[in-house]
């Protein structure tokens, strides 16, 4: 027996270890690498207090930051997801989605809640970065439609707020078959001249912007979002020329009219407001 190893070093471990482990504590900024103190990022609306990056923000947060008084209510997606092709790469597509189910707390990539900003009653629809990278398939078309349904029940404004990589890959087909979904939900939204916010944030890309989220009759994008359809590199290589630095940001699609404002997160809320006044009227 080791008396150093066996009695003396348990000894040590148990004395230094702490419940709160620094990795519980701190995380670091994406873009400049500050160590940020979780609670104060969290306060912060996660917002790096040194470059003013905007950082993923999940779907409870991201709730209690739009509605008045953080209150709203869920508006449930009767829709179990399937996997209609059996799809297995490294991993079974079922399993990818019972580890992000798990990871998330969520059934899928997208949530339906109601409740007021700036007074008046909205419709949300929030696509979920956190699970499977906000993707779009047969549940996230469905809760979008859904949404949409809400809103005209309600006669009240409808707000989406995207962040997502595109259609879910592993449901193939199925998958693309939800752009003119919700393609065709934004139409009945405008048959009833029900008015409809699109919330761009970091990033929206793929066919979630190939289909709803362009389609806003305001569209607000987040500060610094990443915002198109294709990757930038893959566009070069298309058409062999060099893109601008600041190309697919929120601010370059502001400057060639394809989205109407730009806000910063902690001004977002606010914002809604004073734009659904105005789309109320
Ligand atoms: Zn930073």
């Amino acid at each position: 027996m080791n008396w150093l190893t066996d009695f003396v070093k348990p000894k040590l471990s148990s004395l230094v270890t702490r419940k709160d482990s620094p990795s519980d504590l701190w995380t670091n900024c994406n873009k400049c690498n500050l160590m940020l103190y979780k609670s104060e990022h969290k306060d912060n609306l996660f917002v790096c207090s040194h470059c003013d990056n905007h950082m993923n923000m999940d779907v409870e947060n991201r709730l209690n930051s739009l509605f008045d008084e953080k209150t709203y209510e869920m508006i449930n997606v009767p829709f179990e997801n399937n996997d209609p092709l059996k799809f297995k790469d490294l991993k079974k597509y079922s399993d990818r989605m019972k580890a992000a189910q798990k990871k998330t707390d969520q059934k899928d990539a997208a949530i339906v809640a109601k409740g007021n900003i700036g007074n008046i009653e909205v419709v949300v629809f929030i696509l979920d970065f956190n699970f499977m990278g906000g993707s779009m398939g047969q549940f996230v078309g469905e809760a979008f439609k859904i949404a949409c349904e809400k809103s005209v029940e309600l006669k009240c404004p409808f707000i989406s707020v995207s962040s997502s990589g595109g259609a879910r890959m592993q449901e193939g087909i199925v998958s693309l078959m939800q752009l003119p979904k919700t393609v065709a939900a934004v139409n009945v939204l405008d048959q009833h001249k029900i008015p409809y916010i699109s919330v761009l944030t970091h990033p929206t890309t793929g066919g979630v912007s190939a289909s709803f989220a362009m389609l806003g009759d305001i569209i607000i994008a987040e500060k610094g979002s990443m915002i198109g359809f294709a990757g930038k590199r893959v566009i070069e290589e298309t058409i062999k020329e060099q893109l601008p630095e600041d190309f697919q940001t929120a601010e370059y699609l502001l400057d060639h009219g394809m989205i109407d404002m730009v806000v910063h997160r902690k001004e977002l809320s606010q914002t809604l407001s004073k734009v659904l006044s105005f789309v109320k009227k």
